[in-house]
């Protein structure tokens, strides 16, 4: 087959790769028919996340067709077209049965940090991703959620990662009616928690970019207010005052480890490697909500540490809630907003591409070029 392969920093390529094959009787073996490129392949292309290996796959957001099932697997068969979960989970195990599938203890043994992951380095358990013309489904009762027949993949494609990812962003602020909620980051996660927001009953939603394209696609898909945080002077002293001088309620990261705005993080974070990534927007969180507010992190960053000003948020009373998405409990919730129409998740993509041309399409996402919000490949094209 065609894949998706990761040659170092700032590079892949499409390659031939052998065929994934059934391993474990539990698994299933899909044709790709839809993968997107995600903000958070960036931090594996531009080689942010620990033991990203040459020749492993990228890929976590895909859309497939049944190709052929191990013979424990009982949910589903040759020719169901499904939409699969970012996170890799045994549905059993004790963070399985409470709902936390990003937290599996079987998908990823190797580590006590973090699940199994598809296509995400062998920091999430060295799982081959789904930008290729076929993907191994592990678990494959578990993940897996069939599509409607009345409904085409494209519409389903983003319930594998960021529409539930921003969904349980705005769900960790614990918005309950009437709140304000700044969201930083104006990419795909963000405007779903800008979206979700209002589905929770936020009464104000101000998302904070410094892309201008990425605040009008802001505004005019999830009517929700902008700051380009490169306007203004001080960002975390204009939210304050536009936010009847305490600050909002609700702050969310929407942007992790590499966030602009902060020289000193770029430096420790991205460049010498001495934090995590740049966890500028953490502290824009915590200096920025209001006391006693609520922070809400869904921006990727990697375990160890970083510099936050913990200080800060702990005199301030402030809840901090973060996760990795656990993305199977909001499926069948997420679903009926596409399908009641609150929900419109395909009008972010900007951009399709034949799997052949991906680095063309990880060039213009990572560049942030040509209006680019969301980036699909056809593998089958
Ligand atoms: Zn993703
Ligand atoms: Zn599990």
């Amino acid at each position: 087959m065609r894949a998706v392969v990761y040659r170092g920093p700032y590079d892949v390529e499409v390659a031939k790769k052998k065929d994934p094959a059934i391993e474990h009787p539990a698994d299933a073996i899909l044709q790709v028919t839809r993968a997107a490129i995600c903000g958070s392949d960036l931090h594996l292309l531009h080689g942010l996340v620990p033991d990203t290996r040459v020749g492993s796959t990228f890929g976590h957001e895909f859309t497939g067709i049944v190709e052929e099932v191990g013979p424990a697997v009982r949910a589903l068969k040759k020719g169901d077209r499904v939409v699969v979960p970012f996170n890799i989970a045994c549905g059993a195990c004790f963070y399985c049965s409470r709902n936390l599938t990003a937290c599996c203890e079987n998908s990823n043994p190797n580590s006590d940090v973090v699940g199994g992951c598809f296509g995400y380095s062998h920091t999430t358990g060295g799982y081959d991703g789904g930008q290729a013309q076929y993907v191994r489904v592990p678990y494959a009762d578990v993940g897996p959620m069939k599509i409607p027949d009345d409904m085409e993949d494209e519409q389903v494609l983003f319930l594998s990662d960021i529409l539930p990812t921003g969904y349980q962003a705005a769900e960790m602020g614990e918005i309950k009616g009437g709140e304000v909620v700044v969201v930083f980051g104006a990419g795909p996660v963000g405007l779903f928690t800008a979206k979700s927001a209002w589905l929770l009953g936020a009464g104000r939603v101000i998302v904070v970019d410094h892309v201008e394209y990425r605040l009008d696609f802001a505004r005019r898909y999830a009517g929700v207010e902008t700051v380009n945080f490169k306007k203004v002077d001080d960002i975390v002293m204009y939210l304050k005052e536009i936010c009847g001088g305490r600050g909002p309620d609700v702050c969310v990261d929407a942007v992790g480890m590499e966030a602009e705005g902060s020289t000193p993080h770029r430096l420790l974070g991205l460049k010498l490697k001495m934090e995590a990534g740049a966890a500028t927007v953490i502290g824009w969180c915590i200096d920025t909500v209001r006391k006693g507010g609520n922070v809400s992190i869904i921006g990727v960053y990697g375990p160890p540490w970083n510099f936050v000003p913990v200080g800060t948020a702990m005199n301030k009373g402030l809840t901090l809630r973060m996760n990795q998405c656990n993305v199977k409990r909001y499926m069948p919730h997420l679903l009926k907003h596409i399908r009641e129409g609150r929900i419109d998740a395909k009008a972010i993509i900007t951009h399709r591409f034949p799997l052949r041309q991906a680095k063309e399409a990880y060039r213009i996402f990572s560049d942030k070029r040509d209006g680019c919000v969301k980036c699909v490949l056809l593998p089958q094209a």
